[in-house]
């Protein structure tokens, strides 16, 4: 295959979105693309989207009016807009007319079906396909670039959970998990490629394989994953709360190479705001969920998602989120202003909260988490922590950077020769982000490439 034309893929969202985006991109290949960055060049621009606020929907549309002038200075670029955005029902009709130099529209359920549509337009039609159901689970060429440590994997698609204020349940459909069998699979051809880490991806991992016969859940998932050989870590988003079983808590203390992370959005502190998200937990059983993992694993690094400003917010129910947070002790928090999202029951609710208020929120949370976050990485000074190497650090290409099993972030001096190696970093200092550390080079590297 000769790669004689350029694709430039931007993505927006979350690492679904990612994964769906080298999804096209690995498609296009077969057409002679090969990826680049560079849009003045660029043969074919994708777009994958994300609709879950109304703000990254904005910038989104300001992206595709940008793409426009692009395609005025050069008439050979071909424009695909993809994902969330393109699936929310209704939406397709609107965003045709608001955009008619866009070649190619696809929703999430017909992703695997792009080349179809790209052969279309590499004949010089303009095609728009969004099926309304997905038709059973997406199998797709796995995809590792050579050398490339970490990759994506999906495990499983969809939500069963209409929280209030997601529109996921209606642009990615019911939950539907992919067989173990295919999963390994997958898996093992990428550790094959280069691979060291993966993280399996679901909305809620918790509840994979629910509709298996014979019964086969996510921590008998993990257990496989486990064995699979040369591969060094695994990690796994999305845990919802409500479906943390011990037995998956108990898995991630055995495993040898599951990370000591947990992903566990509380997304509020508050029981009666949490009722009103129908997030089917309390502030109560989450904290028991925290202890039992504590317990388990005292070293476990617990991340969340918190949105502010969620309608009927009063005062009291913010600090109860504030308190949630010190008793949580998260290591990181991905913190967000509650944002109205059509479609969503949330965004019919009366007592919605001024944007002012919300501002204000915001700030205070994050200050509160940024001390929680400095506080989680000061504890480990004097640690010895193991590290998979990733590469040059962007802000200090004399030092190496990698992340521990909790995720956090290391920058330590070291031998470029073992990027892609478990080392063992002495902790110096910590910053709310970063630690900074040394090898301890009596432990030696422990190389897998
Ligand atoms: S669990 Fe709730 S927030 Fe997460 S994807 Fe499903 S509906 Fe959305």
């Amino acid at each position: 295959m000769e790669y004689n034309k350029k694709v430039v893929t931007l993505v927006y969202g979350c690492q679904m979105s990612e994964r769906d985006a080298e999804t096209l991109t690995e498609i296009t290949r077969h057409f002679g693309y090969s990826p680049s960055e560079d849009l003045e060049t660029a043969d074919l621009v994708i777009v994958n989207t994300c609709c879950v606020r109304e703000s990254a929907e904005n910038k989104i549309l300001g992206k595709i009016g940008e793409l426009k002038k692009l395609k005025e200075r050069n008439s050979r670029v071909k424009i695909a807009i993809s994902g969330c955005m393109v699936q929310q029902p209704g939406a397709l009709e609107r965003l045709q007319k608001r955009a008619p130099h866009v070649d190619i529209w696809a929703g999430t359920h017909n992703l695997h079906d792009f080349s179809a549509l790209l052969r279309k337009v590499e004949q010089g039609e303009k095609v728009a396909e969004v099926w309304q159901e997905p038709k059973g689970t997406l199998e797709v060429a796995s995809f590792a670039e050579k050398g490339k440590l970490h990759a994506n994997v999906n495990i499983m698609y969809g939500c069963d959970n209409f929280c209030s204020y997601c529109i996921v349940p209606y642009v990615r459909g019911r939950e539907r998990s992919r067989k173990p069998k295919e999963i390994i699979e997958e898996i093992k051809s990428l550790v094959d490629s280069g691979c060291r880490e993966v993280t399996l991806l679901g909305q809620n991992v918790n509840s994979y394989g629910k509709e298996f016969t014979p019964a086969l859940d996510f921590a008998d998932l993990l257990h496989q994953v486990d064995q699979i050989a040369s591969l060094l870590r695994i990690r796994f988003i999305t845990s919802h709360p409500k479906d943390l079983s011990d037995k998956l808590i108990k898995a991630v203390a055995e495993g040898e190479k599951l990370c000591e992370h947990f992903h566990l959005p509380i997304q509020s502190g508050s029981n009666f705001i949490l009722e009103r998200m129908n997030r089917k937990y309390t502030r109560e059983y989450y904290l028991k969920r925290v202890q039992q993992i504590r317990e388990l694993i005292p070293n476990a690094s617990i991340t969340t998602d918190i949105i502010v400003g969620f309608p009927g917010e009063a005062e009291e129910d913010f600090e109860q989120t504030l308190t949630m947070m010190k008793q949580a002790h998260y290591s990181q928090a991905f913190t967000f202003m509650y944002s109205k999202r059509s479609g969503t029951l949330a965004a019919k609710m009366e007592d919605q909260i001024p944007l002012d208020v919300k501002k204000r929120r915001l700030q205070k949370l994050m200050s509160v988490q940024n001390s929680e976050s400095l506080e989680w990485r000061q504890h480990m000074i004097g640690q010895v922590v193991e590290v998979l190497v990733e590469g040059p650090s962007k802000t200090n290409p004399q030092r190496l950077t990698g992340r521990t099993r909790g995720n956090e972030l290391v920058v330590f001096k070291g031998d470029l020769a073992s990027i892609g190696s478990l080392v063992h970093v002495k902790i110096n200092e910590a910053g709310t982000w970063t630690l900074v550390g040394e090898v301890e080079s009596n432990r030696g590297i422990q190389s897998f490439m």
